[in-house]
């Protein structure tokens, strides 16, 4: 029998997976924002079973859910996350802890296999209380500072409180030992159409899109909305309007296959239904994995900005407030996917990028990392009947599995037959 061959147990990786969902249950997806009681329910439900791995168990200060392996040899670091955006989907996130433990159970516990998986589930990756919290800390790039002033977005709990209350006030927080791990690999559904558009089972991500977002203000002259002529008006709200349908005129010519843009928020000021607007604001983002595309439209926004501006009658600034750049995926873990895809998926595999945010961004600014796709039905996500087919659960966590062993034994190359 060829020595990649695949241990994995569909029925317990389907299995765990119904368990998860049945915390926190909302129709048929979860309820699970940070730090509720279904979501601390399912970090506990981990640490219950990652023993059965080999591995010692903790939930460390911010909420991160960590096993450790004593086993000898090279050490992958495998998962995700385990809280739900609100009222939201069961397998954004608990696939990738899930397929992160069967790989642990399957590679652990046989002597025959190098090394060891660890397995982590990152708290709030869904950014009820800020951005990649759990990932960050792990990282070393969050301080004591930045927890004490972080609150949930829904709720506005301090997020001290809501530590305190889950029995985590005064623990260590788990931080990256350098070295440890010869990378980190995560799981994921798709979220998209790509996968089933396509007929295929796989996406080896190539890239993680960086996410710029800018705040473009109109200054024009708040008057009466009765009295004032329609060619005196100097209306903020109106050159908000026209800037809107001249991105959408000009970004195409000049943006690449996969760059995505919004504008998000529309604020007028006063906002009243007689009184023109004095000023306006927009919340534009961007998103590619190429920062020269990005330079390029930022370009374009800013002498848009000039343009609109010399001429009148309302002027235009053009603020940066967020730069992210893209996470390029570890181009061996890639390799590694793929010849795991071949040898248990039929080869039904594509490279693409991530239009979406992952842990696995923050992890690779200190280790390699990649990541994998699953179909996602109709490419819903972030609601709660997002869903994937079983069939597909149980290949993308052979694939998996498969991947984790590849890159245990050294490369993406060498069990490729
Ligand atoms: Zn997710």
């Amino acid at each position: 029998m060829p020595d990649h061959h695949s241990h994995v147990d569909g029925a317990r990786v389907l299995a765990d997976l119904h368990a998860l969902r049945a915390i926190g249950a909302y129709k048929t997806g979860v309820h699970k924002p940070t730090f509720s009681e279904p979501h601390i329910r399912s970090l506990h439900w981990l640490t219950e079973r990652l023993p059965e791995a080999g591995l010692t168990a903790e939930i460390d200060g911010i909420g991160n859910v960590l096993g450790t392996s004593s086993k000898p040899g090279p050490k992958l670091l495998a998962g995700s996350h385990l809280e739900s955006q609100n009222y939201a989907g069961w397998l954004d996130g608990p696939l990738g802890v899930i397929y992160a433990l069967e790989a642990a159970r399957v590679i652990n516990a046989d002597p025959a296999a190098p090394g060891a998986i660890e397995v982590a589930a990152w708290c709030d990756e869904e950014g009820h209380f800020g951005s990649f919290l759990g990932s960050r800390s792990y990282i070393g790039g969050v301080t004591e500072a930045d927890i004490d002033a972080a609150r949930d977005r829904t709720g506005g709990r301090a997020m001290r409180d809501a530590l305190r209350e889950a029995g985590l006030a005064g623990r260590t927080r788990a931080v990256c030992e350098r070295g440890r791990h010869i990378g980190y690999l995560e799981a994921h559904i798709e979220q998209g159409q790509t996968l089933e558009d396509s007929g295929l089972k796989i996406g080896v991500v190539t890239s993680i899109v960086g996410i710029w977002q800018y705040r473009i203000t109109f200054t024009g002259e708040q008057n009466h909305a009765g009295t004032t002529r329609m060619a005196d008006r100097k209306d903020a709200g109106l050159a908000l309007a026209r800037f809107c349908v001249a991105i959408d005129d000009r970004f195409p010519a000049h943006c690449g296959p996969r760059t995505v843009w919004t504008n998000g928020r529309i604020a007028l000021d006063p906002g009243a239904p007689s009184i023109i607007p004095g000023s306006a604001e927009m919340l534009f983002q961007i998103r590619d994995d190429d920062p020269a595309v990005i330079a390029r439209l930022e370009g374009l926004l800013r002498s848009m900005a000039v343009e609109v501006s010399a001429h009148g009658p309302c002027t235009v600034g053009v603020e940066c407030i967020r730069t992210g750049a893209p996470a390029i995926m570890d181009a061996s873990f890639q390799s590694a996917i793929e010849a795991a895809s071949t040898a248990v998926a039929c080869g039904k595999s594509i490279r693409m990028p991530s239009g979406a945010g992952h842990d696995a961004q923050v992890l690779a600014t200190v280790m390699p990392a990649a990541m994998l796709f699953v179909p996602s039905i109709g490419g819903i996500s972030h609601h709660w009947t997002e869903n994937t087919e079983e069939a597909d659960i149980v290949t993308g966590a052979e694939v998996y599995v498969d991947a984790c062993r590849r890159l245990l034994r050294g490369s993406g190359h060498d069990g490729s037959r």
